[in-house]
């Protein structure tokens, strides 16, 4: 099948084209974003793959059909950036990579919690300079530490294990209750419990109209002074603004993401000789106690050969009418989870 591949790099064509070898697609590659203005790249191709910062909607969506696209397969497992209403009226199909490495995820908002705890990116630059003082690197055992889950699905519950090897006490919030965190000893609370017991909150929740600014002004008045917060899951969990003032006010005592609302004006992209015009995202740099990375928590090796993999059976699937158990559904907009 002929695929428009959008929003890619070097390492997205390697692993595609690698992949490729047992579906032999032809695979063309667009290096912009897939948007209403670059739509028009993909006339004539049946099928067109982007990624999360590719704005799929109604404008875009209907740019493709009309000229000739069926399938848009999604390189990601958020569907958050596609209309899915528009998509279904336009007889759009669409299919993601539910589950690539969800180890990928866990583990780096791991290490995102034990760098920023240990300020073990201070302490490499400091001894890189010669400077081998300890002051402002003071942290915390997380043993015994009360910890908060949102969202414990395949990220959130290998989260609570690994942190369960920590010696955390565990907390979680969500709309289904996972039965092997509860076999660990996870404890399901109401999301205002949570906030307020937590020492640290990390989410990994979908983004749905329920869970957008999930942390706002009010929940961060419910947070436990100085607790430490993680987004590892969609930068509109989270009110940008409110968290500058909890951080302000101290009130967050530290903060690390891998995502951000805005993030797709400034991520994977190279920036360094730009100037940044997002002072909402520079403030956030001015913190002391926040770290970020660039939408990099999925981006191992083996995510990178489950992502490739998978989004090329979604599309032979499509085009030998098999049945694919990866198709993201119209209810799927309102109830992610079901
Ligand atoms: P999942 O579908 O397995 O789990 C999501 C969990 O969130 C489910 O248990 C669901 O019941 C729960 N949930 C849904 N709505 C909720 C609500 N309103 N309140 C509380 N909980 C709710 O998904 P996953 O594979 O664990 O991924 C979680 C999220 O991580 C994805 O939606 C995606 O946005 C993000 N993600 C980020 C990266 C990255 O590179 N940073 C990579 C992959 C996924």
């Amino acid at each position: 099948m002929k695929v428009a591949i959008f929003s890619t790099k070097s390492y997205d064509r390697q692993f595609l084209i690698t992949a490729n070898y047992d579906h032999e697609h032809e695979l063309v590659f667009f290096e912009p974003r897939l948007n209403r203005e670059t739509a028009p790249l993909a006339k004539n191709f049946p099928a067109v793959c982007g990624f999360v910062n590719d704005q799929l909607n109604a404008p875009t969506l209907e740019i493709l059909a009309a000229h000739g696209t069926r399938l848009i397969a999604l390189r990601s497992a958020g569907f958050n950036n596609v209309d899915l209403k528009a998509a279904a009226k336009l007889g759009l199909t669409i299919v993601r990579v539910p589950a690539y490495s969800p180890y990928a995820v866990a583990e780096h908002t791991i290490g995102l919690i034990l760098t920023l705890n240990r300020k073990i990116h201070r302490a490499y630059n400091r001894v890189r300079e010669g400077n081998f003082s300890l002051d402002g690197l003071l942290g915390f055992d997380l043993h015994k530490r009360t910890v908060g889950i949102v969202g414990t699905g395949k990220i959130g519950q290998i989260v609570a294990q690994i942190l369960k090897g920590f010696g955390c006490r565990l907390l979680a919030y969500d709309i289904n209750r996972n039965p092997v965190c509860e076999e660990l000893g996870v404890t399901y609370v109401e999301l205002s419990k949570l906030f307020s017991e937590s020492d640290l909150v990390t989410l990994h929740c979908p983004l749905t109209p329920q869970t957008h600014h999930l942390v706002n002004a009010d929940s961060i008045a419910q947070f436990k002074q100085g607790m430490m917060l993680i987004n590892t899951s969609r930068g509109a969990l989270i009110n940008t603004e409110a968290v500058i003032q909890g951080l302000k006010s101290q009130k967050i005592g530290a903060l690390a993401l891998d995502v951000y609302e805005q993030e797709s004006d400034l991520f994977f992209e190279d920036l360094s000789n730009e100037i940044i015009q997002d002072d909402l995202f520079e403030r956030l740099l001015t913190f002391p106690n926040v770290l970020i990375t660039a939408h990099q928590a999925f981006f191992t090796k083996e995510a990178m050969q489950n992502i490739a993999e998978t989004t090329l059976s979604n599309i032979t699937d499509y085009q030998e009418g098999r049945s694919c158990p990866n198709i993201v559904n119209v209810q799927q907009s309102i109830a992610p989870n079901p």
